[in-house]
């Protein structure tokens, strides 16, 4: 079965055509496929319109969340509900053309996790393009994966991926770097884009400043979650031994009879010196954070969530 995941939030007029257009594009003779809608806190008619559509379709599920909190809230809300051995999450704005699935599953079944709709003729105004584009060159620059379109909203996933992918804040839009830190396999294809035509696009521009933030959390976690002292220790080794060098070096010219109390240097080192052991004892201050979750997390779960699959 496919679970079709959709977050919405004031989407009333949009709903019922996507549903439509969803019907349409997986006739139920072929495959059993079922699409949970996610009320993020609607001040409109949406949970009414949503209510409407439970009530005439066998595969509509609903749910509702208290108030707004947020597309990575509301997808995380959506995941826990879904069923299905494929996922497929798609925007409730119309925008991206669920005639699209097919091939998304298709690119799935080639032996991929994740598959992301890449809107390559996206169909909105460039002041929302530009960032877009920077945002992406930035976040495959720094996480090492490299997509044109790492927050689309049109994705299909094998539920191992959604499984454990502790969505919060606004990190929905890290989702195939969370992924591919966690070991899937995580691709993009060409999806089409379509023009909002009802309701409005909720976001300003001041996301991406919170994105490039988010994008820390995700690449910190993604690499050294398991090893934070390897960050923080090698840092101060690093100023610890860039202050050694120089207060050595001051020491010896201290000894040859100069003074050295006017040198800009002096300051210099013991900075370095400071500074690296508040990075070391950062680490290792991270480390105990780190071992006493490990402890906490059952060696079954553990394993659990990093075995592709087993021959037994
Ligand atoms: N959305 C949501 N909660 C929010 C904001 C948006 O569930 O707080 C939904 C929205 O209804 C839509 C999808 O997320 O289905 C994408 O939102 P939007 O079109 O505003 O973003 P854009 O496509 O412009 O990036
Ligand atoms: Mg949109």
């Amino acid at each position: 079965m496919i679970s079709i995941v959709v977050p919405v939030h004031n989407e009333e007029e949009n709903v019922g055509p996507l549903l439509a257009e969803l019907t349409e594009a997986l006739p139920p003779t072929a495959q059993a496929w079922e699409v949970i809608f996610v009320d993020d806190g609607s001040t409109d008619g949406t949970f009414a319109a949503l209510g409407r559509l439970h009530a005439t379709h066998r595969n509509v599920r609903v749910v509702r969340l208290r108030r707004n909190f947020g597309k990575a809230a509301a997808l995380a809300a959506g995941f826990a509900e879904a069923s299905g051995d494929v996922i497929v999450t798609i925007d409730g704005d119309l925008q991206d053309d669920p005639a699209e699935i097919p091939r998304l599953l298709a690119k799935l079944e080639e032996g991929f996790d994740l598959v992301s709709g890449w809107k390559m003729n996206r169909q909105d105004p460039w002041t929302r393009r530009l960032p877009s584009k920077i945002f992406n060159r930035v976040t495959g620059f720094v996480s090492g994966i490299r997509l044109h379109d790492t927050n689309s909203g049109f994705k299909a996933y094998r539920p191992e991926v959604v499984r454990g992918l502790r969505l919060y804040g606004e990190l929905h839009r890290y989702i195939p770097v969370i992924a591919h830190y966690r070991g899937f396999r995580v691709t993009e294809l060409p999806v089409n884009h379509r023009a909002r035509t009802h309701g409005r696009s909720r976001y300003g521009v001041e996301r991406y400043m919170r994105g490039f933030l988010d994008l820390l959390t995700v690449t910190f976690m993604g690499r050294y979650r398991n090893r934070p002292l390897h960050l923080f220790g090698g840092l101060g080794l690093a100023l610890l031994g860039g202050g050694t060098a120089v207060l050595a070096y001051l020491t010896v010219v201290k000894i040859g009879g100069s003074a050295i109390g006017q040198r800009p240097l002096l300051l210099l080192g013991v900075l370095l010196i400071v500074v690296g052991m508040q990075f070391l004892s950062l680490g290792l201050l991270s480390e105990l954070i780190t071992s006493h979750h490990e402890e906490r997390v059952g060696d079954r779960d553990r394993a659990g969530l990093l075995v592709d699959e087993v021959l037994r």
